[in-house]
């Protein structure tokens, strides 16, 4: 077991990150962050923040051998990096289950593998690939495999000429290509693994996006037992193949009442922000627990809880991205019964990038969704 006052590294300095120092923090730990980024707003919090490309290996040996273990808060660090790191010391979690979450292709090949529900799908190399697809997968999304998020790097594309004009706009990138599925509405599950194997489920969130980025987040979702269960269960299994230990975000679609895995975030995942304000334990205290070898807790959710993203374009006098520069009226918000605001310390909003987000708790769940979206309203989101 890795006790405090010692030290835990964390590869990557987003907001994700910045709540696992906090709650690294609490729990009596140093943190030191590394992120190229010099506001970042992880970095801005830890004890030491070393501001190197993930692939700077002189940074990586100081890294190394002033932290007793170190885990990752984006997908996106090179695995090559992980594979260095746990020559010296634990590497939590693994860059093998790293490197399967961090590429479209990988991921969707290793539901499919593994007997996992996915939607249809095909791996797209070369416009080859494309052009002889399945018809069956029109109208389709095409996703670049790397270094998509938010949305970014997507395409809708309705046949295969659509298909081929996008994948050039990609460059060639490869590619996954996904049939567009009629959504129900969309779950997640985070969850916690130890070493040993023992799993820790938080309970089911439904998850509303707006534009490819999530939205709004309710938790617990108003989903059937059988579902929620059904969710649990499979994310349980995912993480298992993966042999992993950490915290896990798996993202659902729901379809005529059946569950598809749609993606793996190998961290803590936006769905469960709330941990910190409605459950007894969050998904970046677990994220140390596993870390540290320490007993995962077994979260109990005590309120009713709504996140709602604070994306940048707020931070623009029309609200979506136009005009003068100035900060939201947080009074706004700060008056809400039960309301919780958190924002991340980034320099420079941009439209579409996570600023910060505020949760609603409370015992009765329908009121807690109604004042979380006068409260959304309020602060000045608006529906298209
Ligand atoms: P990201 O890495 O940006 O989160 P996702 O693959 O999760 O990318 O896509 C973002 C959102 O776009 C999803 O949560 C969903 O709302 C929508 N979406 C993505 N793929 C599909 C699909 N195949 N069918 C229907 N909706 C989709
Ligand atoms: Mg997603």
């Amino acid at each position: 077991m890795i006790l405090p006052p010692a030290t835990l590294g964390m590869l990557g300095g987003g907001q994700l990150g910045r709540f696992f120092v906090s709650a690294a923090h609490e729990m009596g730990y140093k943190v030191w962050v590394l992120d190229p980024d010099p506001h970042s707003p992880a970095g801005l919090l830890a004890d030491r923040h070393l501001i190197a490309a993930y692939d700077d290996y002189q940074a990586l040996d100081e890294f190394a051998a002033g932290c007793a273990a170190v885990t990752t808060e984006f997908e996106n660090v090179p695995a090559d990096t992980l594979d260095y790191l746990v020559k010296f010391l634990p590497v939590h979690p693994a860059a093998s289950a790293v490197a399967v979450c961090q590429n479209r292709i990988a991921e969707k090949s290793f539901l499919a593998d593994n007997g996992l529900p996915h939607g249809p799908f095909a791996a797209i190399r070369n416009e080859d690939d494309i052009r002889s697809a399945n018809a069956g997968l029109f109208p389709a999304v095409l996703k670049v495999a790397r270094f998509g998020y938010d949305g970014k790097g997507q395409a809708r594309v309705a046949d295969r000429d659509e298909a081929l004009a996008a994948f050039q706009q990609f460059k060639g990138e490869p590619c996954v290509l996904e049939k567009m599925l009629t959504l129900d509405f969309e779950v997640s599950v985070v969850l916690a693994r130890d070493e040993a194997g023992k799993v820790q489920c938080f309970p089911v969130s439904e998850n509303r996006h707006r534009n490819g980025i999530l939205d709004v987040t309710i938790a617990p979702a108003q989903a059937s037992a059988c579902l929620r269960d059904n969710a649990q269960e499979v994310a349980e299994r995912i993480a298992s193949k993966l042999a992993y230990v950490g915290t896990l975000g798996v993202e659902f679609f729901v379809c005529r009442g059946e569950l598809f895995v749609n993606e793996m975030a190998p961290r803590p995942h936006n769905s469960g922000h709330h941990t910190i304000d409605a459950c007894d334990v969050s998904q970046y205290e677990q994220q140390v627990r596993a870390l540290c070898g320490l007993p995962l807790a077994r979260p109990r959710q005590h309120s009713a809880a709504v996140m709602v993203n604070l994306l940048g374009e707020l931070w623009y006098e029309d609200g979506k991205g136009h005009g003068t520069y100035r900060e939201p009226d947080w009074s706004v918000l700060h008056a809400v019964p039960g309301l919780r605001l958190h924002l991340y310390a980034k320099h420079h909003a941009r439209p579409g990038r996570k600023m910060g987000h505020f949760v609603v708790t409370g015992d009765d769940a329908a009121q807690v969704l109604e004042r979380a979206l006068q409260a959304r309203a309020a602060i000045g989101i608006r529906d298209e």
